[in-house]
């Protein structure tokens, strides 16, 4: 069975799934995305994602080419379509193909992709092990809780850290700890869960809602506020968050050793949780 490919409402194999040059996701990153992947078969945080996607497309004044219950059918059907034992779905949304210009188009559809491909789920000693990640200055746009699809510092900051050993690159403006280039950060100090605050430094992120409400579950103090350098780096645990790496500790920062060296018991606890809630 090919990967599946979706364009503006019709289904097709990914490889004849085609945009044409003018379209302004191409030229201009003039768009937005989400990623979705499923458990059991099923998509996980559908809503969540769809509705963070209207919010993306809202906050760039681009209009939704489909309705919420629309998106729903094409993803149920896509991951169908599929058949795989799990799925990645991304869907893209950009603002059309016209001439370039910087300008929005006038009376131009929006041009909404889907991909359908297996999810390959994380090298299970990875997460067993965890994970190096590396500090990389922040330089991206200031309405990161948009989740657009120009990510050239997020590419930066992953090549990066790959060849400095790593997996994870974690942003930090000004000082302070924003997020990693395809996750959230949290650290834990004592028994507090600390990480960055919603706003427009971060993207609100569907499993960091999930965790943090996990957390509370299990009577852990949490603080969602600014996080400097320093308290990262003197942190007794750190794991990210995200639909890709879920709940993913971070043993090593800038090379050197976090807390113990091996994942931290709240880390840990939350993993569990994380892995228990999904059924
Ligand atoms: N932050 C960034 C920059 C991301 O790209 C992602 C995931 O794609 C996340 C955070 C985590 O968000 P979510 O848990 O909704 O996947």
């Amino acid at each position: 069975m090919p990967d599946i490919g979706f364009l503006n409402g019709r289904f097709m194999p990914l490889g004849e799934t085609m945009v044409p040059v003018e379209d302004r996701g191409y030229q201009f990153g003039d768009g937005v995305y989400e990623v979705i992947r499923t458990y059991h078969g099923r998509p996980f945080q559908l809503d969540a994602h769809l509705a963070r996607l209207e919010r993306s497309a809202r906050a760039i004044e681009l209009p939704m080419p489909f309705q919420t219950h629309e998106w729903q059918g094409y993803v149920a059907e896509g991951i169908r379509r599929g058949g795989y034992p799990e799925s990645k779905v991304y869907i893209q949304l950009t603002r059309g193909v016209a001439p370039r210009d910087h300008l929005f188009p006038v009376a131009v559809r929006p041009t909404a992709v889907m991909t359908v491909r297996e999810m390959q789920p994380l090298d299970s000693t990875l997460r067993a092990a965890g994970v190096g990640a590396i500090t990389v200055e922040d330089l991206r746009w200031g309405r990161c809780d948009i989740k657009s699809v120009n990510l050239l510092p997020n590419v930066m900051g992953r090549q990066r850290a790959k060849e400095s050993g790593a997996f994870e690159a974690i942003f930090v403006r000004g000082g302070e700890v924003t997020e990693g280039a395809v996750s959230n950060v949290m650290l834990v100090r004592g028994r507090v869960l600390i990480t960055a605050p919603e706003g427009t430094r971060i993207l609100s992120g569907v499993t960091r809602a999930i965790v943090l409400g996990l957390a509370r579950k299990e009577g852990v103090s949490v603080q969602e506020r600014a996080v400097g350098l320093d308290e990262l780096h003197g942190a007794d645990e750190i794991f990210l968050t995200g639909t890709t790496v879920e709940v993913l500790p971070v043993v090593r920062l800038d090379g050197a050793v976090v807390g113990t060296g091996k994942p931290g018991e709240l880390t840990g606890l939350l993993s569990a949780r994380f892995r228990s809630s999904l059924g």
